[in-house]
């Protein structure tokens, strides 16, 4: 019955929303034969959109990275939190000065997006990013000009970005830093789990929910920004959720596979 649903999803769905580490591989391994599972789904006419949260990187850089591992076809997309804040800017602030906390790898996809960057002048909205390129600088000005009243906007909630050896502190403890020294939080986060890069595919590629199915690892990132934008959601356990942790985090997933491999059965 729950397989039967399962590929009657898969055949409705046009895109398929990707979320990477630890569902399509782990470090620079692939999990399992991923190469060939993603062609498969391109066989079957399936379009795929690589989704991060992490707004450091430009995406050339994860395309490059994605082709590195033999993943990327010209047919996909690469989509991350810092290019649909910027585009959920121009929808909804259009024209507005922006003051960005993030790297120089993002102010390109900001000024390349048609937002205007302003440094030295009290800027209509401030964003919050993962700035790998933080400076004390940067953060006096930030919180000066939320103080003055800027509109604060934050591309992504994650608190740790997974590094080798230790997590490493992501936008979300920067957003802690900046409540602790003004007491502000953002009056918008764009990234997973909330719904803000579902809302700008579903507009950008003028498809409806149906079309979209979420894939990831995560219950309280991936799966929960699946269910916030309505699209069906596939948890894999080849990454941090096991089955027992289902039901103990926020996010529920329609469907579960042991790796996103298992796909061929049902499609
Ligand atoms: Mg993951």
């Amino acid at each position: 019955m729950v397989n039967e649903k399962l590929s009657q999803v898969l055949n409705t769905a046009e895109y398929i929303l990707l979320d990477m580490d630890g569902t399509l591989y782990i470090g620079d391994g692939l999990i399992g034969d991923m190469d060939e599972t993603l062609a498969y789904l391109r066989s079957k006419g399936k379009k795929l959109i690589y989704l991060t949260n992490n707004s450091s990187k430009s995406r050339q850089k994860y395309v490059d990275k994605l082709k590195d591992i033999g993943l990327y076809d010209d047919m996909d997309f690469v989509y991350t939190s810092g290019i649909a804040t910027a585009e959920y800017i121009k929808t909804n602030y259009k024209d507005k000065s922006v003051f960005l906390l993030g790297t120089d790898a993002l102010k390109e996809e900001f000024l390349a997006n048609g937002v205007k960057l302003v440094d030295d002048q009290t800027p209509d909205l401030c964003v919050l990013a993962y700035d790998t390129e933080l400076t004390y600088d940067k953060l006096c000005k930030f919180v000066t000009y939320l103080k003055r009243g800027a509109v604060y906007i934050a591309t992504h909630p994650d608190v740790n970005c997974p590094h080798p050896e230790v997590f490493i502190p992501d936008a979300g403890a920067f957003m802690e830093l900046i409540k602790a020294s003004t007491g502000l939080t953002p009056s918008q986060i764009i990234g997973k789990p909330y719904s803000g890069m579902g809302v700008n595919l579903m507009n950008k590629l003028n498809a409806d929910k149906s079309k979209f199915i979420m894939v990831g690892d995560r219950l309280h990132t991936d799966i929960a920004f699946g269910n916030n934008c309505g699209f069906s959601t596939v948890l894999v356990l080849s990454g941090e959720s096991t089955k027992e942790d289902i039901g103990k985090a926020d996010g529920i997933p329609d469907f579960i596979l042991n790796s996103l491999n298992d796909v061929k059965n049902y499609l």
